[in-house]
């Protein structure tokens, strides 16, 4: 069987994953990743991630760092604004409307969005033709021995890689970092979020758009046109029931549905291809170190889909990684370096697991008590300007 050695070990090669074998290897770093998914690089493909993401300025950073940005920008669309609606009711009333400028904290846009089937189409392009990447698609993680000057990893295919340091980046039920025995704490909040494209009679203008009621925001991501008509992509989030009745209603009274929920903001919106749904969680890693193993991204912290945080969070962990790494760089899983990585992130990651949890249980309230207080919080974060900024800034990443 064959037996691979490298610097560093990759579990998982979705965004994350393929984002940190990207940034590492560009480091001069050797890398060995594995999953046993190959990844989906079309919308009509079996398996596309039809979601979007919203990629705010240190992701871009991050791209920028290994040169996935020139591949990336000339397909996303940027993001001027970002417009909160505060509606209560069904058909829903609008009760409050705040828009919040990014040119009121750079001359940059927010964030930058893109199909997250794109971005990983753009990275497995990228990954073949970067030096120093093994790519393992079809085998997974399936053991460890994590010893204190290197770690041994067997695949299921039966192979074994031999690194320095193993990286968790196989999701929320990640096997490498319970392998490694860290545990999770994990909110269920009996939600679940529909994700999927739409086209739209009126222009979206580079504003994104969220519009509270009881359930969960609906929220609109401006996208490149399609066919030549304006399109978003929509993450609407819902009690776990309503979901999937969404998910199985016909296209023609879903597309009604949705009119009535979108407020008609963007006139008549036509559904594009497959709905997709995602259960909704809270759940942060007890630890994102143990011994030679550092846990990133979803195998880290999963939170629910507001503010563009969560594969955000995780491009933070890999570029805090990456900054650790530079202290010592002979051997990347030292476990000072670890200890610094844990040390940057740990505090980051619990208090936007708080912030969101918060966010998404006051965001979804149908009592009417939360919602007047909802459009109390929208109307004192817009207006008081320092606040704002405050706010905006905290949303763009870590200080
Ligand atoms: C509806 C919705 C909308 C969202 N919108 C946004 C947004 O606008 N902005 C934002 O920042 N975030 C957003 N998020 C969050 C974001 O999509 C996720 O954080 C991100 O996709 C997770 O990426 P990941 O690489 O950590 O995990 P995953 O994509 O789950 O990748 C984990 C990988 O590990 C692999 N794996 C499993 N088992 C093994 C094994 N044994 N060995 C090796 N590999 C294994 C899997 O096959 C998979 O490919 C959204 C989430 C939802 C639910």
């Amino acid at each position: 069987m064959t037996r691979h050695e490298a610097d560093i070990f990759i579990s998982g090669g979705g965004i994350a994953g393929q984002v940190a074998a990207a940034v590492l290897a560009a480091r001069g770093y050797s890398v060995v990743l594995a999953d046993p998914v190959p990844p989906a690089t079309g919308a009509d493909r079996a398996g596309a991630d039809l979601r979007s993401t919203a990629f705010l300025q240190p992701a871009r950073d991050l791209f920028v760092s290994c040169g996935l940005w020139e591949r990336l920008a000339p397909l996303a669309t940027p993001l001027d604004r970002l417009q909160v609606i505060d509606t209560t009711g069904w058909p829903p009333v609008e009760g409050e409307r705040r828009v919040f400028e990014a040119a009121d904290m750079s001359d940059e846009p927010f964030g930058w969005n893109l199909m997250n089937w794109v971005v990983r189409r753009e990275l497995w392009d990228y990954l073949q033709a970067a030096p120093r990447v093994t790519a393992l698609y079809g085998t997974g993680f399936k053991s460890l021995v994590n010893r204190t000057t290197e770690t041994i990893v067997t695949l299921t295919d039966g192979s074994s890689v031999r690194a320095k340091l193993a990286i968790a980046a196989d999701g929320k039920l990640s096997p490498l970092r319970e392998a490694a025995g860290i545990g999770v704490t994990t909110t269920r909040y009996g939600q679940k979020s529909l994700a999927f494209t739409v086209t739209h009679e009126l222009p979206h203008d580079n504003i994104s758009t969220e519009i509270y009621n009881e359930g969960g925001p609906f929220t609109i991501v401006p996208l490149a046109d399609l066919d030549g008509r304006p399109a978003s992509a929509i993450v609407w989030m819902n009690k776990g029931p309503r979901s999937v009745e969404l998910m199985e209603m016909e296209v023609e009274a879903f597309e009604q549905v949705m009119f009535e929920r979108s407020t008609g903001l963007l006139g008549w919106m036509q559904l594009e291809g497959n709905r997709s749904i995602w259960p909704i969680i809270t759940q942060t890693a007890d630890r994102l170190v143990e011994g030679r193993v550092a846990v990133v991204a979803e195998a880290a912290h999963a939170l629910p889909p507001i503010g563009a945080q969560g594969l955000n969070t995780s491009l933070n962990d890999i570029a805090a990684l990456v900054a650790a790494l530079e202290a010592h760089p002979a051997d990347p899983g030292e476990p000072h370096v670890l200890a610094n990585y844990e040390h940057a992130r740990k505090a980051d990651i619990r208090a936007r697991a708080r912030v969101i949890d918060l966010f998404n249980r006051v965001a979804g309230s149908g009592e009417a008590q939360v919602q007047a207080l909802r459009q109390m919080g929208l109307r004192a974060v817009h207006d008081i300007a320092p606040v704002r900024r405050g706010v905006m800034r905290a949303g763009l990443g870590p200080a």
